[in-house]
């Protein structure tokens, strides 16, 4: 049920250089109901005159008092540039959630594809942490795009999470830097690696160019348009 909360600002990790992850705690012990993959908004007044902006929840919905979202700072944009400059720890601030419909459908029952980009990344891993909790046995693969090594988001956990279930593929991929991974867009990856699309479903997050051509190289490689979710972020 969409609420008013407030939250404190418990801890602040930055994750590359223009990208942080905010730990948020629930004021008073209230609790948030959500699902994975679903987004809040967070509140600001500007000039006096109130605003919000969505931002996905990056943790898993196990965890209703704290709460993780993972933010980049867009250069020129009021919002991020706000959240990532001006808030720090300790700050209170007050959201209204869970919103969305870009949520993880439960029971697991295909192999899933998960496909993200930049902060594309946070309503995925919250979906990938919640269908490990939930102990499947279906292949999962997480293709995540980013432009150089320094702003892959989460490797080292992503890559701990592989070494824990041979069921979970992790493929970063880099668009602007020469390294031993995979390099290109992750639609480049994606052609090398999923070579049966039956019985598959698809999560996708990012910027609307990627979302849009990943969508098509999926129904292009057989997957069932029903079956492919996505979430654009502008
Ligand atoms: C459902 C949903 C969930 C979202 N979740 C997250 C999240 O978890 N983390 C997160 O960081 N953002 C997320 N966003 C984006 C976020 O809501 C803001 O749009 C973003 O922070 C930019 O706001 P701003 O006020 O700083 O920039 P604006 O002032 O809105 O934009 C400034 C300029 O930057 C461009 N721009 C806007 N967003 C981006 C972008 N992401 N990349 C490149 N250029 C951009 C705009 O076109 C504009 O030209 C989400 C968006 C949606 C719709």
């Amino acid at each position: 049920m969409l609420k008013d909360f407030k939250v404190t600002v418990e801890k602040i990790d930055i994750e590359s250089f223009d990208t942080k992850t905010f730990h948020f705690k629930l004021s008073n012990n209230e609790e948030i109901e959500f699902k994975a993959g679903q987004y809040i908004f967070i509140k600001h007044l500007r000039e006096g005159k109130p605003m919000v902006k969505p931002y996905s929840i990056a943790s898993s919905p196990s965890s209703k008092n704290k709460i993780e979202i993972v933010l980049n700072k867009i250069p020129g944009g009021y919002f991020s540039t706000y959240l990532c400059d001006r808030v720090n720890v300790g700050d209170v601030l007050e959201i209204k959630g869970p919103l969305g419909l870009f949520t993880l459908k439960e029971p697991i029952q295909n192999d899933v594809i998960f496909v993200g980009t930049g902060t594309g990344i946070g309503p995925l891993r919250a979906m990938i942490k919640r269908i490990f909790e939930l102990k499947t046995s279906k292949k999962i693969w997480l293709f995540f795009g980013e432009k150089t090594e320094e702003e892959i988001l989460y490797r080292k956990e992503f890559e701990e999470l592989e070494k824990e279930h041979e069921n979970f593929k992790y493929i970063p991929i880099l668009s602007r830097q020469e390294w031993e991974g995979e390099k290109g867009h992750v639609q480049d990856a994606i052609k090398k690696y999923i070579k049966n699309s039956e019985n598959m479903e698809a999560y996708i997050c990012g910027l609307i160019n990627m979302v849009d051509e990943t969508k098509s190289l999926l129904k292009d490689l057989g997957f069932d348009p029903k079956k492919i979710y996505v979430e654009k972020y502008n």
